[in-house]
C-alpha cells in the first residue's frame, strides 16, 4: 500500500496551489507542528493534515460540485449556494484518493477545518486552531490574543475563534454554516462546566 510522502505532497501542493495559498498552507503545516509539540501530538499527521487541508481550495466551484457529484459526497443547500464551503469535504476525499491517506484522524482534521464540530480530536482542534493563527493571516481581529492562548489553553483559543468567526459572519451578512453554531456552544458548555468546577 502506499504511504503519504510529506515531501511529495509539499511539491505537490506548491504546484496545484497559487502562491499566497501555497504560503498559507505552509504556515498551518509549521504552526500545526508547533501545536503538536505542545499537546503531544503526533508531529507527522500534524504536518500532513496542515499541508492537505487546502488542497481543494483551488479547484473552481465546478470541480468541486462535480468531484462531489462524481463520488456520491452530499451537498446541501448552503454548500450549494457557497461551493467554496466544500473545500473541506472535497479536500478529505482527496487527500484518501489521491494521495493515499488512511489515517482517519487527519481525514476528518481536513473535513472539520472550517466549521470544527463538537467533541474534536486533539489533531482536529491543532488544524482548526493553525488555520486561523498561522503567521501570513492578518485580518483576524484579536489574533495576538488568540495565537498567545493556543500555546496555553487550545480549548481556549478554538472557543474565541469560533466565537469570532459567528460575530464576523452575522456582521458581514455571511452565510453560517449550521455545525459552526452547534461547535460553538458545544465548547461555550464545556467552558462553563470547566468553570463550575473550578470554583
Ligand atoms: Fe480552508
Ligand atoms: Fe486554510
Amino acid at each position: 500500500m502506499k504511504t503519504p510522502d510529506v515531501k511529495k505532497i509539499r511539491k505537490a501542493m506548491e504546484k496545484i496551489q497559487d502562491e499566497k495559498r501555497y504560503e498559507h498552507t505552509l504556515g498551518v503545516a509549521y504552526t500545526a507542528t508547533c501545536l503538536a509539540m505542545r499537546y503531544d501530538e503526533s508531529l507527522k499527521n500534524a504536518e500532513l493534515a496542515g499541508l492537505l487541508h487546502d488542497c481543494a481550495k483551488c479547484l473552481s466551484d465546478e470541480k468541486r460540485l462535480t468531484i462531489c457529484k462524481k463520488h456520491n459526497i452530499s451537498v446541501n443547500d448552503i454548500e450549494r449556494r457557497n461551493p467554496f464551503l466544500l473545500h473541506a469535504k472535497v479536500g478529505s476525499f482527496l487527500a484518501m484518493d489521491e494521495y493515499h491517506v488512511r489515517d482517519f484522524d487527519i481525514i476528518n482534521a481536513i473535513l472539520y477545518h472550517t466549521t470544527g464540530r463538537p467533541e474534536m480530536s486533539m489533531l482536529e482542534k491543532i488544524i482548526f486552531v493553525a488555520d486561523y493563527i498561522e503567521p501570513c493571516r492578518k485580518q483576524a481581529p484579536n489574533l495576538r490574543e488568540i495565537r498567545r492562548l493556543a500555546f496555553v489553553d487550545l480549548d481556549a483559543a478554538l472557543l474565541k475563534i469560533l466565537s469570532d468567526t459567528l460575530h464576523y459572519l452575522e456582521d458581514s451578512e455571511g452565510e453560517i454554516d449550521p455545525m459552526t453554531r452547534k461547535t460553538y456552544e458545544y465548547y461555550a458548555s464545556q467552558a462553563r462546566k470547566k468553570e463550575r468546577s473550578n470554583r
